[in-house]
């Protein structure tokens, strides 16, 4: 099984099931939030 963790803050997302993928980084749903504030601001 797979697990989906946060690249921001190291938050454990999701799992799934993938015999060649054990870890995939992606963002959560706060982190997806800051960012997009982020780039708003630009
Ligand atoms: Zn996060």
């Amino acid at each position: 099984m797979g697990t989906l963790v946060c690249q921001d803050c190291n938050k454990i997302i999701d799992h799934f099931e993938d015999e060649k993928v054990t870890v995939l980084y992606s963002n959560c749903k706060t982190c997806c939030e800051i960012s997009e504030d982020l780039n708003n601001n630009k």
